[in-house]
């Protein structure tokens, strides 16, 4: 699973952050720390996209899936 943060839609509030550290970082806006989520984080991850005010967390799809 890999997911990217739309910069122009997050508000910064957080809660992705809290969430899961170890894949969220938020100053002004949030990042993605990793480029694929391990397994053990996915539903911390899932939480967070389904949490966050603005929707700006999406999954991004893999190019093996195709
Ligand atoms: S939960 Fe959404 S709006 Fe809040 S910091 Fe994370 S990506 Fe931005």
């Amino acid at each position: 699973m890999k997911v990217k943060v739309v910069e122009d839609e997050c508000v910064g509030c957080g809660y992705c952050e809290a969430n899961c550290p170890e894949v969220f970082e938020v100053d002004s806006c949030s990042h993605v720390k990793v480029d694929t989520v391990l397994d053990e984080y996915k539903d911390k991850v899932i939480e967070a996209m389904e949490g966050c005010p603005t929707g700006a967390i999406k999954e991004v799809e893999s190019q093996e899936n195709k």
